[in-house]
């Protein structure tokens, strides 16, 4: 299970931090947010340094289908609707302006990262949703129009085209920028106390501290964990399926999302929250709808990734929260994090330096009002509900019913394991609970991983971490 990004592209790993440093700012976090991020200070005179726990790019942005667009679903009608059209306004000009500036870096900085321009359509049963919206685009200032006629084999009443947005490489690009950069790599941040960061291999005090990791690990202050979850979907990727000059994204529930790269079409589909996988089956129902659209394509690479979804469907980009004003966020980001690393970029860089940014307040993590609460209660309901899980659901398996292959919890006289049957009859026992905020985790079949239904975090059947917001392994 490895993404076209990683099976086509590798680069050394720089050096581990050692010791104590000093920077203006630390950004912590090397995926597409941060690496930006650090990029754009750089430019302005700011002295930064990166850390990044594992790898580069290795988070979520290694999995990515890379498509750069302002185009996130049928969102403008939705968003005058929730947040009204200054919003709404404000947050397609932020993406689209996001999307200008990755042309132009590439472009300046002579980037090779097989970027190209491409126009981004969504495709809906609903002609009337495709009529709203594009009238809605057109209110916010964008060039929208009806398709009827789309290269993709689904079936659509019309979608809705960007015109002029683009994709490319996400680990070539990030690539480049990090040989401008300061990084250091299997450089974990464990702590954070006002201007000094520590990590599992030396400190750096900094005047400003970005938190670029994905999902923030600083449960308190913030409590992002109240306002956000996670969203998992797969991909594969087709090689004998043909070529597609568009990039497209269905609205509804079950439909697919579509682009090439070089012989490959990119065909993603199937999200689940986090943690609700528990009958598997994601990868086998997307390689037959596959072998249905595309039948005389191979699936030469599969793979999942996860994004964090918030409540109001906005990102969370600056201060992390008022006790703090020197750190700085960019998370949640709905599955749109390549135009919305950019935006984060370019505010926080605006931020850190003193400069006036327009878009401030609409991505402010501060914005909550009085309306929004029945969400965080909703979202902080299900947080609860894996709580208290752990005290009182009894799984209906026990170990010596769990078929090679499959996982389950267990009760035991001790107390609850997580167990996994290899296919050749070994047991892996795993403490089922996860560091970050002690929910149950629950099995997931399909990558024989053990998830996180509040928060999204990830561990393998030997109990190592996989993905945050927890910081380190299970038992
Ligand atoms: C299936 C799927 C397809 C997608 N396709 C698109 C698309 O086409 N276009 C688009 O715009 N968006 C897309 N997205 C969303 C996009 O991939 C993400 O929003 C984006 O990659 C997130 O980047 P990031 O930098 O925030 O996170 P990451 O890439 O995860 O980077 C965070 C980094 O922080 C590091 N880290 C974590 N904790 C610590 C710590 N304590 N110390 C140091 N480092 C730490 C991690 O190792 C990681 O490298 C997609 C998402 C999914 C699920």
């Amino acid at each position: 299970m490895e993404s076209i990004w990683s099976k086509t592209w590798s680069r050394k790993k720089g050096p581990a931090l050692n010791g104590e440093i000093q920077a203006d700012v630390a950004v912590i976090g090397g995926g597409m947010a941060g690496i930006l991020t650090a990029w754009y200070l750089k430019q302005s005179g700011v002295q930064v340094v990166v850390l990044e726990a594992d790898r580069i790019g290795g988070g979520q942005t290694k999995n990515t289908t890379a498509k750069i667009t302002a185009q996130h679903g049928l969102f403008c009608s939705r968003l005058i609707e929730t947040k009204g059209e200054e919003v709404a306004r404000n947050y397609v000009q932020a993406n689209q302006t996001a999307v200008e500036a990755y042309k132009r870096m590439i472009r300046e900085e002579d980037i090779d990262c097989d970027f190209r321009e491409s126009d981004a359509y969504v495709y809906s049963q609903d002609e009337d949703k495709i009529r709203k919206e594009v009238e809605a685009a057109k209110i916010l200032g964008i060039h929208a129009s009806i398709e009827n006629h789309l290269e993709i084999p689904v079936s659509y009443a019309g979608a809705v085209r960007f015109p002029g947005q683009a994709e490319f490489h996400p680990l070539k690009f990030i690539g480049a920028l990090a040989l401008q950069l300061t990084i250091y790599e299997d450089t974990m941040v464990t702590e954070i106390q006002d201007h000094l960061v520590k990590t599992t291999c030396g400190s750096v005090k900094a005047d400003k501290i970005v938190i670029a990791t994905h999902f923030p690990f600083i449960n308190f202050p913030g409590m992002y964990f109240t306002r956000m979850h996670q969203e998992r979907s797969y991909v594969l990727a087709l090689s004998g399926a043909g070529k597609l000059n568009g990039m497209y994204i269905g609205n509804e529930q079950g439909m697919f999302s579509f682009r090439q790269y070089d012989q490959y079409i990119l065909l993603g589909g199937r999200a689940h929250r986090t943690g609700e996988n528990r009958t598997g089956g994601q990868y086998e129902a997307l390689k037959k709808s596959a072998k249905k659209m595309f039948p005389e394509s191979k699936v030469s690479a599969y793979w999942s990734n996860q994004d964090c979804v918030t409540i109001d469907h906005l990102p969370f980009i600056g201060r992390y929260a008022a006790k703090h004003p020197n750190w700085f966020v960019a998370t949640g980001f709905q599955k749109w994090g390549m135009s919305l690393s950019m935006v984060s970029a370019r505010l926080l860089n605006d931020l850190i330096c003193g400069i006036k940014n327009e878009y401030a307040e609409i991505f402010s993590p501060s914005r909550f009002s009085i309306k929004e609460i029945p969400g965080i209660m909703k979202e902080g309901g299900k947080a609860v509900k894996g709580l208290t899980k752990r005290f009182f659901q009894v799984p209906d398996e026990t170990i010596a019913s769990i078929e090679p292959g499959h996982g389950a919890v267990a009760d035991t006289p001790q107390g609850k394991v997580g167990v996994y049957k290899t296919e050749t009859g070994q047991i892996y026992q795993v403490d089922p609970i996860c560091p970050h905020l002690g929910c149950e985790l629950s099995w997931n079949p399909e990558e024989n991983s053990w998830d996180c239904p509040c928060h999204g975090s990830r561990f393998d059947y030997k109990g190592n971490l996989l993905n945050g917001p927890a910081q380190r392994g299970i038992r």
